[in-house]
């Protein structure tokens, strides 16, 4: 499996006490490192997306607009979303480095079918014209949008962070190319998720938002993704999987009300890519999203990437 991070990713700072903060990397690598399959992860060359590239998915303004705020060392979008001063190189490294990975798995030589970005900031909720909900480029958007310019005709992208995909789910809304799915507490922040959002002209039917009650649990994790996103995903029958993976419907996370346990992220990542696998050749890409409780977040991740790892070999 290729593997991304970088320091410069604990350079973004939205500010004190936030929680979309470094400290989720590093818990995150120190307990990567201690595995000893660690070493056996092939590391990307990234690089800086340039506007061209993030232009694939977000409006000249907005970039413009970060821009600005960066040329003044940092400052604040909203009351939750605020850039310090590499906080926009760090942007464009997260967003260049899913183009690497599109780049490295779509190669027919390729080593490996599967890669894992350690990102920060993450993209869900990041609008075409709109950084917002801690996020400033919507990383994984950008990567689907360059998927289709290089050739592929369906990719899916699976969202399990616990809160809707805003701005990922706005950009593919009629689309009849990316499947956009999502797990996701409802209602609850940003608001939007409803089941009835289904995608609008050539994109209908290829939204598929499945909202969860708060305090669910495995179990109800489970039916839904075994009654209603398998069977989706596998009428769709995507040559990517792009996952949206944030890890804040642990139950210990401090920001939502799931109850899900940490070896739920094993059991889906196994179970989703034993279903995708015979359409996709295993080619996937994991996104890092939200996930807000430190221990919870790097254990989760390590089965989350345990597992990709296994089935990448
Ligand atoms: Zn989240």
């Amino acid at each position: 499996m290729y593997f991304f991070y970088d320091d410069l990713f604990l350079e973004h700072n939205p500010g004190a006490g936030h929680p979309e903060n470094a400290g989720r990397l590093v818990a995150i690598m120190g307990r990567l490192q201690s595995q000893s399959w660690f070493g056996q992860l092939r590391g990307l060359s990234v690089r800086l997306a340039v506007d061209s590239e993030i232009k694939l998915n977000h409006s000249s303004q907005l970039i413009q607009a970060l821009e600005q705020i960066n040329k003044r060392g940092g400052g604040g979008i909203d009351s939750d979303t605020s850039l310090s001063a590499e906080s926009l190189a760090a942007a464009r490294l997260a967003a260049g480095a899913g183009l690497e990975a599109c780049d490295r798995i779509l190669q027919p030589q390729s080593d490996f079918r599967k890669a894992l970005l350690l990102l920060r900031p993450p993209g869900h909720h990041a609008r075409y014209d709109q950084a917002m909900g801690f996020y400033l480029f919507n990383n994984v958007a950008i990567a689907a949008r360059y998927l289709l310019q290089s050739g592929i005709e369906r990719a899916a992208i699976l969202d399990w962070d616990v809160h809707h995909g805003n701005g990922t789910a706005e950009s593919f809304y009629e689309s009849d190319q990316i499947l956009y799915a999502s797990l996701h507490q409802y209602p609850a922040y940003p608001g939007t998720g409803a089941e009835s959002e289904r995608g609008r002209g050539q994109g209908l039917g290829f939204t598929l938002n499945i909202p969860m009650d708060a305090w669910s649990t495995d179990q109800h994790y489970k039916q839904a993704v075994l009654t209603r996103l398998l069977p989706r995903l596998i009428e769709f029958q995507p040559q990517v999987l792009l996952l949206s993976a944030g890890f804040d419907a642990h139950s210990r996370d401090p920001l939502a009300d799931i109850q899900l346990s940490t070896g739920f992220y094993e059991w889906v990542t196994r179970v989703v890519e034993e279903a995708v696998t015979p359409f996709t050749g295993g080619r996937t890409i994991s996104f890092l999203e939200g996930g807000y409780h430190h221990q919870s977040l790097a254990e989760c991740v390590t089965e989350h990437a345990a597992c990709l790892h296994a089935m990448d070999k």
